[in-house]
């Protein structure tokens, strides 16, 4: 079947008309053929068995009665009237409802003759009823082709409301297949094919829309997930290939002064092995000659800086600027500090940029940019901003990707007329299945370990009214020399009533570790960034021991005496924000812990998000848990989700598939990375349609 026909107005198929196509586009976004080939039924219900009504259950979801229906009321009811049909069989009686159509549905069901009966029962008012059931007759039942598993569709409400029901759609997909004969083109090889036994697309669409059976409904499933995992990989791992043979990078062929001096003699510590690993990967790129896009994983506190610094020695060793930059203005002036700390014998220099640079500062930068004097540049946001202009930026850096998007991203790249090397730090672990597809046209590398004598942070949950026992703890832990954090949710939703609850807590706070035995800063969003940073240092230079805080500290903040997180209504937090606050303690030698505060009532979710916590460390498990609980579209953002708006794949599911489909695109392309092989020309052919036709899979972005 030519592809051109798929792409055919979904109104002139038979069944279809104006109308129809009309909620179909609004409500599943079906404009063509294809898209309703591509409607994936969400499960499939055993038509072959039917209940009694004396056998239904509380629990009952979808069932089938064979039943007559003895009578019709009409019933006023608030808001409008309801049509009930007393529904009989030899085993009882119950009801189906009407609150609509009541005219219509009156007129076309007949009394005192056998009725399949199809929907949801529920037990109400003493007795079960099925809302808005689908009813056929039993002869016309028995008659028609459906297949044993019969498909649910996705639907919605509206489509429901218009008539346009599961079995309405189920024949209108009957009719696609007839009036095309079934007749789809195959989209793999038949090396794939043959390799992975995978069923053909034809028989994958017919069976996943009509299985014939359950063995044959798991086999189209596998292929159907296979393929559609196959062509993002396939998209992603081109998108990488092309990048790197088109766009060429600058080639920093040697490691030179700066580098090596600050490595035998101002390194304060010794690498760890993954520093190590990810170090030679960073500088295998900067060496070869295409344009390096390399994210960097790395869990909170495993030394992601200075491996970004020593990749900015070897750009500025090959006479070119860096720069580094971090969502927000505290993060900026921290990294800006350790690298003035890290850089101190070395003459290099360095700069910061945020909002907050006065004009007269921000000139002198841009003029010793353009000229090439500076030869760092650290900052926020403004780094972005078209004033900036390098003389010759070889690296950019950028920091917590996740919180910049990815027009962003590619926005440092015109600064330049060629692109600069990128890398993207970011701490929040994602979990490996959503980085292959969110970031499969990045490298990946990642630092797996932290430096060595750390101690995990042991981490505990505690019912608010236990608060006393946490306050006597922060004073022994204070008494041994450590600082604390004080947490509290800030959520822009209920902002002003987080903000009532963290001054609240601040005056608590404040009369149970009195003046002058005890200091304490506060630092929260509605502050001027002058006073959050005065209160800030104050913490860091350890002349106040307890930091009551909203999120804002939430990423990066680098105090290594602070031994203790308490974080106030802990079950608000999503699990990977805990995950990163719990990353501001221990960073240093000492023991440290990490405090949930929670109020008694917990929903299921808040429940797992803490005993994921207290249970482990790692923030990869971490990451599974959360992407589990959240689904891949929060996770990553609404700017990423599209990616993930998958039409049959899971990506929680399906890794392994994922992983596979990844194995096999990379495999074909390193065989043949144009496709042009005639072997490989329907794979070619799908790829140049996806391309084409956006719609067919809107993942493709
Ligand atoms: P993150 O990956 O969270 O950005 P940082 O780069 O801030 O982590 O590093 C966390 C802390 O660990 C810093 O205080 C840093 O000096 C220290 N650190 C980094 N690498 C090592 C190492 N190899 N050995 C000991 N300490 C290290
Ligand atoms: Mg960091």
């Amino acid at each position: 079947m030519l592809a051109e026909y798929l792409q055919t107005p979904i109104e002139y198929l038979k069944g279809v008309g104006p109308n129809r196509a009309e909620l179909l586009r609004k409500e599943l976004s079906i404009n063509t053929f294809q898209d309703l080939l591509n409607l994936f039924p969400n499960r499939y219900i055993d038509r072959t068995k039917y209940y009694k009504i004396n056998q239904l259950e509380q629990s009952s979801a979808d069932v089938q009665i064979i039943g007559t229906i003895v009578s019709f009321d009409l019933i006023d009811q608030r808001g409008g009237k309801r049509l009930v049909a007393k529904f009989k069989d030899d085993s009882g009686t119950m009801e189906m409802v009407w609150f609509r159509g009541h005219k219509w549905i009156r007129q076309s069901l007949k009394l005192n003759i056998p009725y399949v009966a199809f929907g949801k029962a529920k037990w109400f008012n003493g007795k079960y009823s099925i809302v808005h059931p689908e009813m056929e007759l039993l002869d016309e039942h028995e008659k028609s082709l459906r297949s044993a598993m019969q498909p649910i569709y996705p639907s919605t409400e509206r489509l429901t409301n218009r008539g346009v029901s599961n079995r309405v759609i189920s024949t209108i997909m009957q009719n696609l297949f007839i009036e095309s004969k079934g007749d789809f083109r195959e989209t793999f090889s038949d090396k794939i094919l043959n390799d992975l036994k995978l069923l053909s697309k034809k028989d994958a669409l017919f069976n996943i829309h009509f299985p014939k059976n359950q063995t044959l409904l798991a086999a189209a499933e596998y292929r159907l997930k296979f393929e559609e995992l196959f062509y993002i990989q396939l998209q992603l791992i081109m998108k990488n290939l092309i990048h790197k043979t088109k766009i060429k990078g600058f080639t920093f062929i040697k490691v030179g002064d700066i580098f090596n001096t600050f490595y035998r003699e101002h390194l304060p510590f010794d690498l760890t092995s993954a520093q190590k690993r990810v170090l030679k990967e960073i500088r295998y790129d900067l060496g070869s000659n295409a344009q390096m896009n390399r994210l960097l994983q790395g869990d909170v506190g495993s030394g992601k800086t200075i491996v970004a610094l020593m990749s900015m020695f070897i750009a500025l060793d090959n006479g070119f600027q860096a720069c580094i930059m971090a969502p927000t203005e505290i993060l900026s002036v921290q990294h800006y500090n350790n690298i003035i700390e890290y850089c101190k014998h070395l003459n290099i220099s360095i700069k910061l940029l945020t909002g907050s640079t006065n004009t007269s500062e921000r000139t002198k930068i841009h003029k010793s940019l353009e000229n090439g004097e500076l030869n760092i540049l650290v900052g926020t946001h403004a780094l972005l901003e078209d004033k900036v202009k390098f003389k010759n930026l070889g690296l950019a850096i950028i920091d917590e990707q996740h919180r910049f998007g990815v027009a962003q991203r590619s926005k440092l790249w015109h600064k330049n007329t060629s692109p600069p090397h990128v890398l993207i730090m970011t701490a929040t672990p994602i979990p490996r299945t959503l980085a292959m597809s969110v970031y499969g046209d990045l490298d990946v590398s990642v630092i797996d370990e932290l430096p060595a004598g750390r101690k995990p942070v042991k981490t505990v949950h505690r019912y608010d009214k236990n608060r006393l026992k946490v306050f006597r703890f922060i004073k022994d832990e204070i008494l041994k020399g450590r600082q604390v954090y004080i947490v509290y949710p800030l959520i822009k939703e209920s902002e002003t009533m987080d903000y009532k609850d963290l001054m609240d807590g601040y005056a608590s706070i404040e009369r149970e570790f009195p003046k002058p035995e005890y200091q304490i800063s506060i630092v929260h969003g509605q502050m001027k960034s002058a006073d959050k940073d005065f209160e800030m240092q104050r913490f860091i230079k350890g002349e106040t021991q307890i930091m009551v805080a909203t999120t804002v500290i939430e990423v990066g903040v680098d105090v290594p005496n602070a031994s203790v997180m308490i974080i106030e209504s802990a079950e608000r937090f999503g699990l990977s924000q805990l995950h990163q606050l719990r990353g501001r303690v221990g960073r240093g030698a000492e023991q440290s812990y990490c405090i949930l505060m929670t109020g008694h009532k917990l929903s299921n979710d808040a429940k797992t998000r803490i005993e994921t916590m207290v249970r482990t460390n790692d923030g990869f498990e971490i990451a599974e848990v959360d992407l589990k609980l959240r689904g891949p579209g929060d996770l990553m953002g609404t700017q990423q989700s599209g990616v993930l708006n998958l039409k049959i794949a899971n990506l929680i599911k399906d890794k392994d598939i994922l992983s596979q489909a990844r194995f096999y695109a990379k495999q074909l392309l390193k065989a043949d990375p144009k496709l042009s092989q005639p072997n490989n020309k329907a794979i070619l052919t799908t790829y140049i349609q996806l391309g084409k036709y956006k719609n067919i899979w809107n993942y493709i972005g």
